[in-house]
């Protein structure tokens, strides 16, 4: 069907993404009463139906929260209110907050507490956006184009800012130094919000694209990280579809071209596999952009648990071989992939 096709590299499930799957089957395989969490795990249907289909229920609000409930807080980071009140109504509650999500939460609250004003850029109703907005509405102002700085009524000292992780570079740069020209004293942080995964991915497709006519990207309409590819890439003048589905290549006009695929962040590597055999290319090349070795460790009440549990187990059998200890020790090599399967 295609010519040339090129698999990209990094593509699919970041630290943060690994961590938050494996936390949720931890508690699934630790409690039998129904988990209750907080936003969508991460922004994949696939992957969200799959928990459905277990124990697990995807809840928007601390209303929707039974008392004496078991919750998990999501990958993209819970507002601090809404945090305290899922406290006072949850039994056990861990949270699967990406670290590099709370390293902007920490971000907003160091130079709310300084005496500033912060500028966020993020995309409105995103969950990550809410979470960080959260963190200190009353000094802080979402900005989602260059053109909404100039409704900004704010003065030209002390101002900040801060990124949502997953934009677009090509999105994020011209606000960026819009911001720089209006505010020449503008704070940043040392380090870019835009996480590695985000970066690293639109750097690999940016560096393909002058291989192919199209670029697919795997990933759900919920993931910001995903249409931020397909954004990176249509910028360039090519082609680029999102595709969730084997069945949505089916509309494509695909014959004949050289083709690159890669995948979101919180996107299953199964998906790529079935799309690009469904693709039957003349030629397939593996297209390795950059090699990712980041490890985020399960959230620390989840692992506190885990051993606890474990202990007690080995109290009363000592004998037994118990398997959670043992697995939580080589969490690292336990994928996310390999959590699903065993859902
Ligand atoms: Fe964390 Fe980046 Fe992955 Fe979001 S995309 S979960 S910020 S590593």
């Amino acid at each position: 069907m295609v010519k040339n096709l090129y698999i990209v590299t990094p593509r699919g499930f970041c630290a943060g993404v690994e961590m938050a799957i494996k936390a949720l089957t931890w508690m699934l395989k630790i409690y039998d009463e129904t988990i209750y969490c907080y936003h969508e795990i991460v922004h994949n249907d696939w992957i969200v139906e799959r928990f459905k289909n277990k124990n697990i229920k995807f809840i928007e609000s601390a209303e929707e929260l039974p008392e004496k409930a078991v919750l998990m807080l999501s990958a993209h980071g819970t507002a601090p209110d809404v945090e305290s009140q899922f406290n006072s109504i949850s039994s056990i509650q861990v949270n699967a907050v990406c670290p590099l999500v709370t390293k902007v939460h920490h971000e907003a609250k160091k130079f709310t507490e300084a005496g500033q004003k912060i500028i966020y850029v993020g995309h409105k109703n995103h969950d990550e956006a809410i979470g960080a907005l959260g963190v200190a509405p009353e000094s802080m102002f979402l900005v989602e184009k260059e053109e909404d700085l100039d409704q900004l009524d704010i003065s030209n000292e002390d101002v900040a800012l801060l990124a949502q992780t997953t934009l677009a570079m090509s999105e994020w740069e011209p606000i960026m130094d819009s911001a720089r020209e209006k505010y020449p004293n503008l704070n940043m942080p040392r380090k870019s919000d835009l996480c590695y995964a985000t970066t690293n991915r639109q750097e690999a497709v940016i560096n393909v694209s002058s291989f192919v006519d199209v670029v697919l990207v795997v990933g759900s309409d919920t993931s910001s990280n995903t249409k931020a590819l397909v954004s990176t890439i249509k910028n360039l003048g090519k082609e680029s579809y999102r595709v969730n589905t084997t069945q949505e290549i089916d509309s494509l006009d695909l014959y004949g071209k050289n083709v690159a695929v890669t995948a979101g962040a919180s996107a299953p590597d199964h998906i790529v596999q079935e799309i690009i055999k469904k693709l039957e290319p003349e030629k397939t090349e593996f297209f390795e952009n950059t090699n990712e070795t980041e490890y985020f460790p399960l959230p620390k009440e989840l692992r506190s648990n885990i051993t606890a549990v474990s202990k007690f187990l080995l109290n009363i059998f000592p004998d037994n071989d118990v398997e959670p200890i043992r697995s939580i020790n080589k969490d690292r090599q336990w994928t996310a992939t390999e959590a699903l399967n065993s859902l």
